[in-house]
């Protein structure tokens, strides 16, 4: 069983997010970097898929060299190898050309199955998987919380409301993975895992590698512009209501607040 990963690179969740100067993107200097939360789920997917069918399990990430670290996390969970897509032109691209990039890398890989986020936790756009699928050509379902393979089809359950629904692939195929981190529990890296990980082939590649024309990329053929980016309003400061007050003073004071201030009630 030949599996590859989609994997991207983001910001820590608890990072504190700066916009920079040119209000379209953010201020990434100080910033820590973790694998996407989702990816890491279906790199767990994909190792707990190898452990019972055996076979291979790549990385495929596009991003700039810090990315490194996250792929080598990877293969310190077990993954067994991994393709980096740096170059310049890709600065500026939107999904599709993001997707485009993923799809043709992902296509010189052979895999039976492809898996990935349902989304990034930093654009957020859940694009990604479904243009990477239609590139191929292969199935794709969304939002996978298991996964189940038979070497031949790929068995899922999504959630729906109230419960959860199957749904079967042929291969090959692409898979999302949703869910949370304790429906994943995704296995830390151990120690020898780390050295072994150092050792563990890494391929660097340039969009000329792929056969890729830098036109098809970056700000120049995006097909979203992205034209300001905004933080939320601040929000007003919780209010804490008189300790001295007894119970009902209390519940009288919180009635009067909603009503008069918050207008709810
Ligand atoms: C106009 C415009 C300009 C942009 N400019 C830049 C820029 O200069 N630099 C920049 O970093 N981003 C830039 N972006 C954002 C970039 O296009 C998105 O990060 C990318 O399209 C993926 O979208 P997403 O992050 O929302 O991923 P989603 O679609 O939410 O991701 C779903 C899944 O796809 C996979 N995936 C997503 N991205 C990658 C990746 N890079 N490598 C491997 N797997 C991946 C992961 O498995 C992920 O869980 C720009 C976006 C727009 C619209």
């Amino acid at each position: 069983m030949n599996i590859a990963v989609l994997l991207k690179q983001t910001p820590d969740t608890e990072s504190v997010i700066r916009i920079a100067g040119n209000g379209r993107s953010i201020v990434t200097d100080d910033l820590k970097w973790i694998i996407n939360p989702y990816d890491e789920f279906a790199v767990e997917a994909a190792l707990r898929l190898k452990e019972k069918l055996g076979g291979v399990v790549s990385i495929l990430s596009v991003g700039p060299q810090r990315t490194v670290e996250a792929i080598r996390t990877a293969l310190a969970m077990g993954a067994d190898n991994g393709v980096l897509i740096d170059d310049p032109a890709m600065e500026g691209s939107d999904s599709l050309a993001m997707a485009r990039v993923l799809a043709t890398a992902a296509r010189e890989l052979n895999p039976d199955l492809i898996l990935c986020g349902s989304r990034a936790v930093d654009f957020d756009q859940a694009q990604i998987g479904a243009q990477v699928a239609e590139f191929l050509g292969r199935p794709h379902w969304s939002l996978a919380v298991s996964i189940e393979c038979d070497g031949s089809r790929v068995i899922i359950e999504r959630p729906v409301e109230g419960g959860k629904s199957v749904a079967v692939a042929d291969l090959p195929a692409l898979i999302t993975l949703g869910g949370s981190h304790a429906v994943w529990n995704p296995r830390y890296a151990s120690l020898p895992g780390i050295m072994k990980a150092k050792k563990k082939p890494l391929t660097f590649k340039k969009l000329s590698d792929l056969g890729i024309d830098p036109s098809q990329c970056g700000p120049h053929a995006a097909k979203i512009r992205m034209t300001a980016l905004e933080m939320p309003p601040v929000r007003k400061p919780g209010r804490i209501l008189d300790g001295n007050l007894d119970a009902a003073g209390k519940a009288r004071e919180l009635v009067r607040l909603l009503h008069e201030e918050a207008k709810v009630i």
